[in-house]
């Protein structure tokens, strides 16, 4: 979830136009000052709608979420460049990538799994 510098400054002035104003509050997950619009909706320039925490546990809880998707998105990531070394027969070690691939599959799943563990509650 990288946005570059400029996007999030054009982003904050879009919003301010359209009558957003900015909170004293900053994202829990970026840092990025937030936004309330007029309909009352709190909005990050980069996340989008923010849930504001009430406590400590709430904003890790938050984080912790935040850090499987990443890590769910850079697995699925790594498995498909691996894949696509060994399908194009670039791969120098064929073993060692297939060893690589099977370790990162363990990663998605684990994430996968809790992620779903922790939604259920
Ligand atoms: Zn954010």
């Amino acid at each position: 979830m990288s946005a570059n510098r400029n996007e999030v400054v054009r982003k904050m002035a879009e919003l301010m136009r359209s009558g957003a104003t900015m909170l004293d509050k900053s994202c829990p997950l970026c840092g990025a000052p937030l936004f309330k619009l007029r309909s009352g909706e709190i909005i990050c320039p980069i996340h989008g709608p923010v849930r504001i925490v009430k406590s400590e546990s709430e904003a890790v809880e938050i984080l912790a979420d935040a850090v499987l998707d990443e890590l769910e998105d850079f697995a699925a990531r790594r498995i498909h460049e691996i894949l696509t070394s060994l399908k194009s027969g670039n791969s120098s070690n064929e073993e060692y990538s297939l060893r690589t691939l099977m370790l990162w599959l363990q990663v998605l799943k684990y994430a996968r799994v809790i992620k779903a563990s922790s939604q259920k509650d």
